[in-house]
C-alpha cells in the first residue's frame, strides 16, 4: 500500500515526539554533561562510530568540527568499496614510506626520484623545513637543483636545537663536494630565520655561496592589504630593473 501524504504527516509528528522526548532527556542530564563547549555531541546524535570518524578527521590540518561531521557523512554514504579504498590508501601511506636516505624528501625507496634524477643540477642544493615544502617548490618548476629537508626548524622555545635537524646529513653532502650554492628556503618566521642564521654560518666557512629566498608581496595582490614586515621585507628585497 502506497504511503499516503497523511501518514507521512503522522511519521514526521511521531519523529518530532521522539525527538523532543530525547531533548527533555538530555536536559535533565548531569550540568556538566549540559556545559559542554561543544553543545551537543554527534556521538548522542548520530552514535560512537560516527562520533569516532569525526574525532579522527578533525586530527587533520584545517579540518573543523562542522567539515570534520560532513566528511564523516559523505564516508558514510559511500559504498563498502569505496570506504575500504579510502582506509587502505591510508596505510598504505603510512607502510610504503620513508624519508630520503639524502635529502629526506618523502619516497617509497631508499633514494627518492628527485636524488636519482641525473637530468638535475646537482651543483645546487635547496633547503626546507619540510619535505611537504619541496612539493610547493616543484610545482613552482623554477628550481632543477637538488634538495634538502631539515624535518623542523631551530625553536629553542620549544626545545628543539640544531641537534634535532637533519643538519649533519646536510654538511655531509656538502662536505662531498660538489655544490656550488646552498639556497635557504626555510619560513619567514623567527623560527625559519634562526635557522637560516644559524646554517649560512656553517656553511659559508665551507666555501659554498649561502642565499636566501626573497620575501615580497604576494602575486596578484594590494599593497595596501600589506602587514608593514612584509612591505619593509620587499622593499630590502628590491632589485634593479
Ligand atoms: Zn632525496
Amino acid at each position: 500500500m502506497p504511503h499516503t501524504g497523511c501518514d507521512a504527516m503522522h511519521d514526521e509528528q511521531d519523529r518530532t515526539a521522539a525527538v523532543k522526548e530525547h531533548e527533555q532527556a538530555s536536559r535533565a542530564l548531569s550540568p556538566a554533561r549540559r556545559q559542554g563547549k561543544t553543545g551537543t555531541q554527534v556521538s548522542e546524535v548520530s552514535g560512537k562510530a560516527i562520533a569516532r570518524m569525526v574525532e579522527a578527521f578533525m586530527r587533520l590540518p584545517g579540518i573543523g568540527k562542522k567539515s570534520a561531521e560532513r566528511l564523516a557523512f559523505a564516508v558514510l554514504g559511500m559504498t563498502r568499496d569505496e570506504a575500504a579504498g579510502i582506509a587502505q590508501a591510508i596505510l598504505d601511506l603510512k607502510n610504503n614510506t620513508r624519508y630520503c636516505s639524502l635529502c629526506y624528501n618523502i619516497t617509497e625507496d631508499e633514494i627518492c626520484g628527485i636524488c636519482r634524477d641525473v637530468k638535475r643540477d646537482s651543483t645546487r642544493i635547496c633547503v626546507v623545513e619540510e619535505p611537504s615544502n619541496i612539493l610547493i617548490l616543484e610545482k613552482s618548476g623554477t628550481f632543477r637543483g637538488r634538495y634538502h629537508a631539515l624535518l623542523g626548524a631551530i625553536s629553542p622555545l620549544d626545545g628543539i636545537g640544531p641537534e634535532d635537524l637533519k643538519i649533519d646529513g646536510l654538511l655531509e653532502r656538502l662536505r662531498a663536494g660538489g655544490i656550488t650554492e646552498v639556497i635557504i628556503a626555510t619560513n619567514p618566521t623567527l623560527k625559519g630565520e634562526t635557522t637560516a642564521l644559524y646554517l649560512s654560518k656553517l656553511i659559508k666557512p665551507l666555501g659554498i655561496n649561502v642565499s636566501r629566498i626573497a620575501y615580497g608581496l604576494p602575486v596578484g595582490g594590494d599593497i595596501e592589504y600589506a602587514d608593514e614586515n612584509t612591505v619593509q621585507r620587499a622593499l630590502e628585497g628590491r632589485r634593479e630593473m
